[in-house]
């Protein structure tokens, strides 16, 4: 499994999302950007960060 803490992306925030893989996470991060942060899109940078921080499970 894949896992992602929020707030190493760089948000205040204690959500943990979890996925099969990299790139479902990323939906799912993307998901969460949006409904949780109000983050139309992610962009490249967010993304980078994102991949950076991607914990194995
Ligand atoms: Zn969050």
């Amino acid at each position: 499994m894949k896992e992602l803490h929020c707030k190493d992306v760089g948000f205040d925030c204690k959500g943990v999302l979890r996925a099969e893989n990299e790139d479902e996470l990323l939906k799912q991060a993307a998901d969460h950007a949006r409904t949780v942060h109000n983050v139309k899109q992610l962009d490249a940078a967010t993304v980078t960060t994102i991949r950076s921080k991607v914990r194995t499970v």
